[in-house]
């Protein structure tokens, strides 16, 4: 007997009067009185199973152990249904298989939850992750994590982009994240790296005259577990030869576009809007915004100036958005809490109740002030006073939160560039200049000679998509001369001795003949949780870390013995603790 003749979410009328095999996973059974109805399922749907004793008592007798889970085979003729059971709810609901041989293929234990059950502890489906991957949320992400892997695949090798394997051990990238080491045995006390990214051997490709390179990469970075970020993901990586900025933003419309149609979706209107990192700052308070709904922050810092309260006038800068709310007190309360976690020190607000403003800071207002934030009725005014990155951070944390309270966002699907990043920041550890994404950022044209003398007020090449909120990926166009770069290590205080120990490879080759040449990176992770509207990327990958880091399906990270370690020449300071989770 043959396995299986059709799916089980594809019998129609069509194959009505046909003698089939089908074979799947028990969905549900039912038993009215002697007559078994069994639901078995894979991953395309559900066909109902008929067993009447009468037709067949040895079936019979075997539906009675069937219980949820199990792997069955039937073999029966596929009659119509009565029409008054006929399901039109289901593509598979005009028929059923009338059974005359059934096999319990495999048993199941029984289940530590059901497939349909709602408000499952998320620890225990990964545990349980191949049980929860016969549902059908999960079934439907991952096969919409492979459709996008391919229409990307489809999209890069029609541009000409070669797909080329670049090392996972390495020396250390960096990408702003810890590094994973790797002991190595023939080498007792040194360790490789993981990728974090293969940003150096994509830029050694293109030196190597590879002209166009990609790959489904997977980077490895040890940071803090969030809904979008894991240890290991997936990026489309790729990095192009003599091109501009706009060269590589065109590529990666294509991807996403294409993506969009791959996946029967209305595609989003190109080219994707560009907004200045300095621009998104000031109007929306964070480099990612959700332009899905407004909620703009507009500046007051001219307006207050000189302000009769004492806040404002003390600030380095005061802005505000203004909310399309009469707030109540108990609300007010709830934001301030909001907004002292990004940094705030209080919350100030107006709030225009019919023709009425509820606020403690009116009285200290001038007339100017107030024609200034006048709101319409039915809304409030949320202001935040000090320096300009913690204004900036607490009124972009407002923003998220009211989009979000509110239901604000659209239904779009919008994607648009940030621009013109600066090239450095203060680490606030060492004090010292540091890259904002990766040291190999070019300057902008212009802004070479403050790469030394002026690295605050460097721009730099630097670009991100952003799609409703989450930043999809990064790149920029790079440094390819290298002293350009040697600059750069200079600035973060680096000697020439410790960045030719780090990056000799990278500097020689940079000095033998280095092309222009840009990329990017994009998340893909990410962008299937995007495209599937899931919250968390866990939910797109088959088995994913929870946020203590760990495995709950094997338990790993895991002691290893000590006779390994000693083969490593590891030996450890204290004994490992217990499993986390
Ligand atoms: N290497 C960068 C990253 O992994 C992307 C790039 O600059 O191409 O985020």
């Amino acid at each position: 007997m043959t396995w299986r003749d059709l799916m089980c979410g594809d019998a129609r009328p069509d194959h009505v009067g046909r003698e089939l095999t089908l074979s799947g996973w028990t969905d549900t059974r039912r038993d009215h009185g002697g007559l078994v109805f069994v639901d078995l399922r894979d991953h395309t749907g559900v066909t109902q199973l008929v067993v009447n004793p009468e037709r067949s008592p040895t079936a019979a007798e075997t539906a009675k152990e069937i219980r949820n889970e199990f792997v069955l085979r039937a073999r029966g003729e596929l009659v119509a249904r009565d029409p008054a059971t006929v399901n039109a709810a289901m593509p598979t609901g005009e028929v059923e298989l009338h059974v005359d041989e059934l096999e319990i293929v495999s048993r199941s234990t029984p289940l530590p939850f059901q497939l349909d059950e709602e408000g499952v502890d998320e620890t225990l489906r990964l545990r349980y992750r191949w049980l929860d991957m016969r549902t059908r949320r999960m079934q439907a992400n991952l096969r919409l994590s492979h459709a996008v892997i391919s229409s990307i695949r489809r999209t890069m090798d029609g541009l000409g982009f070669v797909d080329v394997w670049t090392p996972s051990m390495t020396r250390g990238t960096p990408e702003g994240a810890r590094d994973f080491v790797v002991p190595v045995r023939l080498q007792p006390g040194r360790f490789f790296a993981l990728a974090q990214s293969p940003q150096i051997f994509k830029q050694l490709c293109m030196i190597g005259g590879l002209d166009r390179y990609y790959q489904i990469a997977t980077c490895w970075r040890d940071e803090d577990l969030r809904a979008d970020r894991q240890f290991e993901f997936r990026q489309l990586d790729l990095e192009m030869a003599f091109v501009e900025r706009e060269d590589v933003l065109d590529v990666l419309e294509e991807v996403v576009v294409d993506a969009f149609s791959a996946l029967g979706r209305a595609a989003p209107p190109r080219p994707f809007p560009r907004l200045t990192y300095a621009d998104a700052l000031a109007r929306y308070g964070t480099d990612k915004p959700d332009l899905r709904y407004g909620l703009e922050i507009q500046d007051a810092t001219e307006v207050t100036r000189g302000s009769g309260f004492g806040v404002f006038r003390g600030a380095e800068t005061v802005r505000f958005l203004t909310a399309p709310r009469a707030f109540s007190r108990t609300e007010l309360e709830r934001l301030e809490e909001v907004a002292r976690e990004w940094g705030a020190k209080g919350l100030a607000y107006l709030v225009y109740d019919g023709d009425e403003v509820r606020s403690p800071i009116a009285k200290f207002l001038s007339e100017k002030e107030l024609t200034a934030f006048r709101a319409e009725p039915g809304s409030t005014v949320l202001f935040a006073a000090g320096d300009e990155a913690t204004v900036a951070r607490v009124l972009g944390g407002l923003r998220i939160h009211l989009g979000r309270e509110l239901e604000l966002a659209s239904d779009d699907d919008l994607f648009h560039w940030v621009v013109d990043f600066p090239l450095f920041e203060i680490d606030d550890d060492s004090g010292n200049w540091t890259f904002l994404h990766h040291p190999f950022t070019a300057p902008i044209a212009g802004h070479e000679e403050r790469v030394a003398g002026d690295p605050g007020n460097a721009l730099s090449q630097h670009y991100d998509l952003i799609w409703n909120g989450w930043e999809l990926g990064s790149g920029s166009i790079r440094i390819h001369r290298a002293e350009v770069q040697q600059d750069v290590f200079r600035t973060m205080g680096m000697t020439d001795e410790e960045a030719r120990a780090k990056f000799a490879f990278l500097l020689d080759a940079l000095a033998m003949g280095a092309p222009p040449h840009g990329g990017f990176a994009m998340g893909i992770e990410r962008f299937v949780a995007l495209m599937a509207g899931e919250p968390n990327i866990r939910q797109v990958i088959a088995f994913p870390k929870v946020s203590s880091g760990s495995d709950p399906l094997t338990g790993a990270p895991a002691p290893v013995p000590d006779e390994q370690l000693r083969e490593l020449g590891i030996r450890l300071v204290d004994e490992p603790p217990r499993q986390p989770h």
